[in-house]
């Protein structure tokens, strides 16, 4: 076992936790990063298959999110828009395709008027909720003690309203059904990307990505961290703490710090053997918070058939199996790849299949919206984050009923050295890359301070390098 000591051990190398080793780097801190998977990138992962590059977790980055594009803009790399000239399809439950353009899914007037009230009064509340602090908002107890699916039903009598807006919160973002979660978390999900706005219009959140790919971001900054700082294949499964340090061990190097910062989503924070075991509080606090479930599902074609009928490949149908598909071909590649996503309960339905049955089902859902060309792709793929031992679920972890008032309050409480950091604990950009940033920042300003004995920026937000940026410079 090699031993080692360093200012900051950081359990977990994804965008998080080595955001945070590289500004406690650029800060002068000595820093350690133990990883349990044998790559970088955590919920950020890139192959290549069949000659085509398939991101098989976090691609996408939107306009506001300014934390990443300012770490990326650092790191020397470069974005690219998603493909989205052309038609987009819209599936009824029914099944009835209809081709439409401009913002609102070619329904029945009343139930875009029903929609627009429901996005306009979601805007409205998202509007009022301060990101970082949900449970502050004065209704807050009240907001998370009904369902997204209550707060829905009491708002819009219409149900393929109801159905169509809860899509992009519950099937599209936390990828749980709507009766598990409560309206504060859908808020919270809201407030996160600036606007309910932002996050129901696929141009914004779903903008660009990055050339080199999402996992390229960790990539290069585990390249500038240098030797005998990042450890591959070594799971941290216990934890000696006391006030005076932290002795982090993982399989094959031990190492002692002041601080530790445990940069994995909080799901995976019971692996840990703590000795002594945390405080009550975070007990409690680590069992409310869970991981959803999303298949993200990959074809590649020879050509991007669609393009040549006048189609984006962007797809809705909130009802269908496959409820979301997008043109997902990389930078100069060209054959066609489609992206498309199967959430929640629809997730249970095709894993209980067997994987002939499994690939029969979803191909031919993508081929009830864009034609039998998509039946036989030469990639078919899909993302099973649930199965990954280091993640187990996707793409992030949110609040049972009534978790986010009662115990969000202490999800970024350190407890002594013990810090915590990743996207799920994010207010803007929570659940994305740019929150791991945000959170990766943060924590590392925070324990700089401590470590040098000055005041921590209250209101310091992540959106730049704190060493670059003003609190250091
Ligand atoms: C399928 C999918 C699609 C997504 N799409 C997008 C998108 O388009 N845009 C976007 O912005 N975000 C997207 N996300 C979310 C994004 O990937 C995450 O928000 C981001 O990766 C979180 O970063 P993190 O560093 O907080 O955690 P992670 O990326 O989960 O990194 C945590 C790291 O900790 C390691 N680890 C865990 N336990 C231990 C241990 N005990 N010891 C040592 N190491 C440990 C893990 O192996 C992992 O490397 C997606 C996620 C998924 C799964």
């Amino acid at each position: 076992m090699e031993q080692l000591e360093r200012d900051v051990v950081i359990v977990g190398a994804g965008p998080s936790g080595l955001t945070a080793a590289y500004e406690l780097q650029k800060a002068g801190k000595s820093v350690a990063v133990l990883e349990a998977r044998d790559r970088v990138g955590g919920r950020t992962w890139s192959e290549t298959m069949d000659g085509a590059t398939i991101e098989i977790g976090g691609q996408w980055i939107s306009p506001d999110q300014t934390a990443l594009y300012s770490l990326i803009g650092e790191l020397g790399l470069e974005t690219f828009p998603r493909y989205r000239q052309g038609k987009s399809i819209y599936r009824t439950e029914e099944g009835e395709v209809i081709s439409y353009t401009g913002e609102d899914f070619p329904v029945d007037a009343e139930t875009v008027a029903q929609m627009n009230r429901l996005t306009a009064l979601i805007n409205e509340l998202a509007g009022q909720l301060d990101p970082d602090h949900p449970w502050a908002h004065p209704r807050a107890e009240e907001l998370d003690r009904i369902s997204f699916e209550q707060f829905l039903a009491a708002n819009c009598p219409d149900e393929v309203a109801r159905q169509n807006i809860g899509m992009f919160i519950a099937g599209g973002m936390l990828t749980k059904p709507a009766h598990t979660f409560s309206a504060l978390q859908a808020l919270l999900m809201a407030a996160s990307a600036g606007s309910f706005d932002n996050l129901i219009d696929e141009d914004f959140i779903l903008d660009r990505r990055i050339v080199g790919t999402m996992q390229g971001v960790s990539k290069a900054l585990a390249a500038r961290l240098g030797e005998q700082v990042l450890f591959l294949d070594n799971p941290v499964l216990r934890l000696e703490w006391s006030s005076e340090g932290v002795v982090a061990h993982g399989r094959e190097v031990s190492v002692r710090a002041s601080k530790v910062i445990l940069a994995v989503p909080p799901n995976l924070y019971s692996r840990i053997s703590y000795d002594p075991p945390l405080p009550r509080k975070q007990h409690i606090t680590h069992q409310h918070q869970s991981m959803g479930l999303v298949i993200k599902v990959h074809a590649v074609y020879d050509t991007p058939f669609w393009r040549e009928a006048g189609l984006s490949g962007t797809c809705f149908g909130p009802a269908a199996l496959v409820q979301e598909i997008y043109d997902n071909t990389y930078h100069r590649e060209t054959t066609g790849t489609l992206v498309g996503f199967i959430s929640d309960v629809k997730a249970d339905e095709v894993f209980a299949m067997d994987e002939q049955s499994r690939r029969a089902a979803i191909l031919q859902d993508m081929a009830g919206y864009l034609g039998p060309q998509a039946l036989d792709p030469k990639v078919f793929y899909l993302s099973d984050f649930g199965s990954e031992e280091w993640t187990r679920g996707a793409y992030a972890t949110s609040y049972d009923l009534g978790g986010l008032y009662r115990f969000g309050p202490a999800q970024n409480e350190n407890v002594g050295p013990i810090y915590f950091s990743s996207s799920d604990l994010a207010g803007a950009g929570y659940q994305h890359v740019d929150g791991a940033v945000r959170m990766g920042r943060r924590t590392a300003a925070r324990i700089v301070a401590e470590l040098d004995g000055t005041e921590a920026d209250p209101v310091y937000d992540g959106t730049e390098s704190f060493v670059t940026g003003g609190v250091h410079a």
